[in-house]
This record gives C-alpha cells, structure tokens and sequence, in this order.
C-alpha cells in the first residue's frame, strides 16, 4: 500500500515523500480513508505509531477541498492537546504536513503570554493546535469563534482525563458547532475514555492497530531492583558502565527531577531538567537542546512523558516508576518509535512493588529483573508477576552475591508481550491519581 493508493493529493504526496514517509503505518492505512470519507473516529494507537499524520494529513485535504475561506478570529479545525509541548510538537508536524499547501496552522497554550496570540487569531487560522485552559481562555475573550469549525481532533484524549481536564473537555464541547467532525485519539482506553466517546462522536469507527494497553514491543524493558536511597548513586553507575549517550529520565516529583539535576551536574555530566515549575520557554530550550543532543541526560516528570517524539532516543529511564500505571506505557513509548528499537529500564524500590505489580499487570507480562552487582537492596522488592500477585516472601539477612541475583535471567529479554494470555486481577491496581506536575491546568 502506497499514500496515493489511500487517495490523498498531490501536494501532501509531495510533502510525505520529503519527510521521507514510504508507507503508510496501520494507523495511518486505517485512519486516512476514513476521515476523508468525513467519519468520526475512535482511535486506540500505540505511541509512536504515525498517529500525528494519520488524522493530520486527511484533515490538510480535507480543508483543501471543502468549506470557506477561513473567517476573521475563526479556525476551521481545532486540534486539541493535553500538554504545551506536545500542541508545539504537533504544530511543527502538522506545519510540515502542509508545507506544499496555502492552509495556516498555529499553536496556541498557557504559560505564556496571551496578546501575541489573540493578534495571530485576528486573520483566523485553518488549523489552530490548542491546549483546553487557553482555548477556553481566548474563547471567553473574543479572540476566537468557533462556528466555523468542521473539525475537532482530541490528542491524547485519556491523557487530557488524567491532568483533569474533563471539566474544560466539557465547556469546550457547548461551544462547538453540533455538526463537525470529530476524531479521538488516545494510546489507552479506559471506561471513562469511552464514556466521554459516547458524547461527543457520532457513529464513530473504531480504529486499533495495537492490543489494548500494550506497550511496544520493539522496547527492550527490565527492572533493577535497589534500595531508594542508593537510586542516585545506582543511575551514575549503569550510566557509566552503559556509557548511555543520550538518555530521557522519569522522576515523579519536581523536586526529584532537580535533585537528580542537581546531582549530576554536580558530577559534571551534563544534565537538564523539565517540569511543570519551569517557564515554558526553559522547558522548550532544555527540550530542543536535548534533541540535538547538546545535553545528554533530560530528566522530566510525566509532563514530558506523552506523545514528545525525539528521534532515534535510544533509552528511557523510570528514575521513579509512575503513579499511574499507563503512564509507564507512555513513558516508554518516547523509546522505540517508527520501528526503531530501544530500552526502558526501571529503578525499583521495595514501596515501589505495587506500582511494578500494576504495570505488568495493565502490560500483561513480567518484566525481566537485573539485580546490579553491589546494589543488591537490603529492603528486597516482593516478586510479583503479569497476574498482579506480589508475592510476599519471609525476609532473609540479604547475603552478597557476586553477580545476577534473583535467579538466572537473561538481561533485557524482547518483550512479546501479545503472547502472554491477560490475567484478573486479583490485588487491587495502584489508585489512579490525576495530579501531575504539569502546567496547563494553571491559570495565568
Ligand atoms: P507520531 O506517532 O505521530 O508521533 O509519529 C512518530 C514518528 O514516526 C514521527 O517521527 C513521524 O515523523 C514518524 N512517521 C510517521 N508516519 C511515518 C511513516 N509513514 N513513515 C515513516 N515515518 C513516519
């Protein structure tokens, strides 16, 4: 299968050639002759699975062949995104979607001013990229209308529930046009997710390329069990040792991310970090440094964990494993993207283990241990298993080994994860907590 088999013009042809794109990814195969044939769509992707051009590019033609001219203060289609970074990322890609096109695309977020942006609405844009706080923001102020609008894309919808932003979602949805278009990604589907699909799609398809909740099975993963307070030392060391070159770290706090920051630079490596504390042109600047990796280590709270695509990014730390178990999927998906191969590798502490249990229990395998020669943690992490057992063993006094404790396993095995049959749960999964360390629930 070829674009131009899926129907799309000449110009986008042109553009996706020039980025380099030969075929289109199953997301992509799906989603293009479906949104051109004017459906609602329901899509579960994995990230990193082409999903940004799947609905983009049909929505560039679709422009194109129908509707007005766009109106003063207006935007014809609304794409809408859970963090500053990703609607930045998003734009960018969208932008060079429409290279050979004269449609006008723009971003709009909170944490930075708002008058430049009101002046860019004045002409009305075709496709304007918004996180929901600002939108409403802009809405309220006049500096936007959306009578015109014969799109609406939800990027990341699950991840929007998660920051809370189901009250905006649902201010958003009373100011729109009842007759639109409207696409709905998300890389996992919770109930919730499909409730808030009941209300706004009509009659959608429903598109998923991956098994439900799986995370990619081109990223090596495994787990290094150790004590809390030698994480630090324990990432200095496997940093060394791996001669990792460019590596994205989770931490769950703000003040573990600069703690970790600090840490390293102290050790002259060359470190950055963001978070939601951070003004959001730091956090771009620490972000595109990273990426053309004039800084080694970027170390981020869950602000940076979703849909940010850095090329070829070898290797994801979980620093701290997330609170929310789908966040470990997103997470790792920063590695391992458009058939590139990469490693996630955790750092698990004992008051970690229900939160490892939740992981290989929403990913339906168990990830492979790597006890570090010297690290061995004196408070042991309980096994546990794609079941969600923890198995709470008696304590022993630890005894030093001289390599690879916890068994003979084999370092990093490929997760297949489609082969390993779901399981009930039978301990409850971590709470889901919407709280993250991110900016655009923050008012201005
Ligand atoms: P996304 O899931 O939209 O963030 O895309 C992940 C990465 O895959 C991005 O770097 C895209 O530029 C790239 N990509 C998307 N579609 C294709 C394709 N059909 N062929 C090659 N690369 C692609």
């Amino acid at each position: 299968m070829t674009f131009a088999t899926l129907g799309l013009i000449e110009p986008l042809l042109r553009a996706l050639e020039t980025l380099g794109y030969q075929t289109p990814t199953p997301v992509q195969a799906q989603a293009i002759p479906a949104v051109l044939a004017g459906r609602d769509l329901m899509a579960a992707a994995q990230t990193g699975t082409g999903k940004t051009a799947g609905f983009a590019v049909p929505l560039l033609q679709l422009l194109m062949m129908e509707g007005p001219k766009v109106a003063a203060n207006s935007a014809r289609a609304l794409i809408l995104c859970p963090t500053r970074e990703l609607a930045e990322q998003v734009h960018a890609s969208v932008a060079e979607y429409a290279q050979n096109l004269p449609l006008t695309t723009y971003a709009v977020y909170g944490g930075v001013s708002i008058n430049p942006q009101m002046m860019k609405l004045r002409k009305g844009v075709d496709i304007l990229v918004a996180t929901p706080g600002r939108l409403i923001d802009l809405f309220r102020q006049n500096a936007l209308k959306l009578n015109q609008l014969q799109t609406l894309v939800l990027d990341e919808a699950d991840r929007m529930l998660d920051l809370g932003f189901s009250e905006e979602l649902a201010n958003i949805y009373r100011m729109l046009p009842k007759k639109r278009q409207t696409l709905l990604f998300s890389a996992t589907f919770s109930d919730e997710i499909r409730t808030l699909a009941g209300q706004m799609l009509n009659d959608p398809l429903s598109i998923e390329v991956s098994p439900r909740n799986v995370a990619a099975n081109t990223v090596k993963q495994w787990v290094v069990p150790v004590d809390k307070k030698r994480k630090p030392e324990l990432f200095v060391h496997l940093m060394r040792k791996g001669r990792w070159k460019q590596v994205l770290v989770f931490a769950k706090t703000r003040n573990g991310v600069d703690a970790l920051v600090d840490k390293l630079q102290g050790l002259g490596i060359n470190a950055d970090g963001i978070h939601g504390d951070k003004p959001q042109a730091t956090r771009q600047r620490a972000l595109d440094r990273f990426k053309s990796s004039e800084v080694q280590i970027l170390v981020a709270t869950d602000v940076a964990a979703r849909g940010l695509d850095i090329e070829d990014l070898p290797l994801v730390v979980n620093f701290d494993l997330p609170i929310v178990a789908e966040d470990y999927i997103h997470r790792i998906g920063r590695t391992g993207r458009a058939g590139n191969t990469g490693e996630a590798i955790s750092l698990v502490c004992a008051d970690e283990v229900n939160m490892l249990s939740a992981i290989e229990m929403l990913t339906r395998q168990t990830l492979t241990r790597h006890m570090e020669q010297d690290f061995e943690p004196e408070h042991r992490v309980p096994d546990t298993d794609a079941s969600g057992q923890v198995v709470k063993k008696p304590k022993k006094p630890k005894k030093p080994k001289a390599s690879g404790g916890g068994g003979k396993r084999n370092l990093g095995k490929w997760v297949d994860s489609g082969d390993v049959a779901p399981a009930e749960p039978s301990i409850k999964p971590v709470r889901k907590v919407p709280v993250f360390n991110t900016g655009p629930r923050k008012k201005k």
